[in-house]
C-alpha cells in the first residue's frame, strides 16, 4: 500500500490545518509558508499527481473549489484580484505530489507572479495567525 500524501492526511485531520473552505470533492486551507497574506491552497478530496489523473468530477469541481475560496478571499482582502497557479508535476516546481491550486489574494499592483519570486521559505509558521484568519474566512 502506498503512503497517503500529506494532503490526504491533511483532508482527513491527520494532520492539522487552517480551513478556508470544503466541498464534496475539494478542500481549502491556508498555506503554512504564505507566500502573501491569504495564501490558500485548494486540493481535490481525490488523490492524484497531475489533473490528467483526476475524475472528471474532481478537476471540474475544483475551479468551483477556486472560485469559492476567492469568494471569501476578496472579503476578507478587499480585492478582486488573485494569483492563481498550479505547479503540474515535479518538473513544473510541485513538491507535494497531490494536485494543489496556489490562491493567493493581490492588493499590492505589483504585476509579478509571486509564485515566480524565490521566497525563502520562514523557519517557523505562525500558527497563531493562521488559525485566527482561518476562522475569519470560514464565517465569509
Ligand atoms: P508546491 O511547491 O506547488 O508543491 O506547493 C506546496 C505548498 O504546500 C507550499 O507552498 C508549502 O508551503 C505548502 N505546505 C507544505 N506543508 C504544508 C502544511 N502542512 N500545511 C499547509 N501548507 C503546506
Amino acid at each position: 500500500m502506498t503512503e497517503p500524501t500529506l494532503f490526504t492526511k491533511i483532508i482527513r485531520g491527520d494532520i492539522p490545518s487552517s480551513a478556508v473552505a470544503q466541498g464534496s470533492t475539494w478542500y481549502a486551507f491556508l498555506d503554512i509558508n504564505p507566500l502573501r497574506p491569504g495564501h490558500t491552497l485548494v486540493v481535490p478530496k481525490e488523490e492524484a499527481r497531475r489533473i490528467a489523473e483526476l475524475s472528471t468530477e474532481s478537476r471540474r469541481d475544483l475551479m468551483d473549489g477556486v472560485v469559492e475560496v476567492q469568494r471569501r478571499l476578496s472579503i476578507e482582502f478587499n480585492t478582486t484580484d488573485f494569483s492563481v497557479n498550479l505547479n503540474d508535476g515535479p518538473l513544473a516546481g510541485q513538491e507535494v505530489p497531490h494536485v494543489h491550486f496556489h490562491v493567493i489574494p493581490r492588493t499590492d499592483g505589483n504585476s509579478s507572479n509571486p509564485m515566480w519570486r524565490m521566497t525563502p521559505h520562514q523557519s517557523e509558521p505562525d500558527f497563531e495567525a493562521l488559525a485566527a484568519l482561518s476562522q475569519k474566512l470560514q464565517l465569509h
